[in-house]
């Protein structure tokens, strides 16, 4: 098994990160295979670079290792050349949509945001190619249907050229866009497994039709429970409430270990563990596959029903 872990440097860690990033290592851990950390840094709107350092010093403390660290603003030159595939095959195409008229055709997509209607298919590249054009860049998808079963049990199914609509690969500002790298990332470093959160389940698709265009090998997908919070009345991914800088005043990285351990169903009580420790009896099987809320009333987590 080749897994990876692959945040967004946006933020400090958070509980949803160090659930995430657990789920992941053990994974791998528990079969003897290899788990890289991927930063996810390339949105020059919401990454800083001192979050790169930040994630790693985080999830150190925590208790995790590993095999690679790969620092995503380093993989440039892989990501034009999938970028040259694509025009080569005439599938990328300029767009300057915004997301205003998005809304305005008001198509919700299944990620949560609003789908493309791929009006700009046609517009050919500029003379001197993607290089040389200032406008997002998109790639024209096959219509394939995608219909599949992830390793928890969740069925995926999705036609992402008419669902979604065809994806940003290029965005405005010059960054490749989330799917295109993580595809050509996910290939390089040959991952076998990919093990991420459930609202992550809507990208799989569209994921999976890159690889085919690209011609990627596809890794099996698993998507986990999610921690919820209350967020303007509804329950949202749990993110905002509390970061590990501020955990760290009441948690030591054991005693937020056995709590995370605890709540997933891989310990009876909460008491401190290390991840290591959690290696020999790791079991998917004893995860908990229901969403869970989570509050945090200034110095202590807890699960609310
Ligand atoms: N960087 C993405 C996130 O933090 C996850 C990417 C992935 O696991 O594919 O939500």
């Amino acid at each position: 098994m080749i897994t990876r872990f692959a945040p967004s440097t946006t933020g400090h860690a958070h509980p949803g990160t160090l659930l995430s990033a657990l789920l992941t290592w053990l994974s791998a851990r528990a079969v003897g295979g290899r788990v890289v950390l991927r930063l996810e840094n390339l949105d020059p709107q919401r990454c800083r670079p001192e979050f790169d350092q930040a994630m790693i010093d985080e999830l150190t403390w925590f208790g995790l290792n590993w095999d690679e660290i790969v620092h995503q603003d380093r993989r440039t030159a892989d990501h034009e050349t999938a970028l040259d595939r694509l025009a080569e095959t005439g599938l990328l195409y300029p767009c300057s949509c915004s997301r205003a008229r998005l809304k305005e055709i008001g198509r919700a997509a299944p990620d949560g945001g609003y789908a493309y209607d791929n009006r700009c298919r046609h517009q050919p590249l500029p003379i001197g190619g993607w290089r040389a054009c200032a406008e997002p860049l998109r790639v024209r998808l096959p219509g394939d249907a995608i219909s599949f079963t992830d390793e928890s049990g969740m069925i995926i199914q999705q036609t992402p050229a008419r669902d979604m609509g065809d994806p940003v690969v290029r965005r405005r500002d010059g960054a490749i866009a989330y799917h295109l790298a993580c595809v050509v990332d996910d290939a390089a470093m040959h991952a076998t497994h990919l093990i991420r959160g459930r609202d992550l389940a809507p990208s799989a698709p569209v994921q999976m039709v890159l690889q085919r265009l690209l011609d990627l090998p596809t890794p099996t997908y698993r998507h986990h429970f999610l921690l919820l919070e209350k967020s303007g009345g509804k329950l949202a991914k749990f993110h905002q409430s509390v970061a590990v800088p501020e955990l760290k005043r009441t948690y030591s990285a054991e005693a937020l270990c056995g709590w995370l351990a605890f709540i997933t169903g891989l310990r009876d009580t909460p008491g401190a563990v290390r991840p290591s420790e959690l290696i020999a009896t790791f079991d998917w099987s004893l995860v908990r596959t229901e969403d869970l809320g989570v509050s945090w009333d200034g110095s202590v987590l807890a699960a609310v029903s």
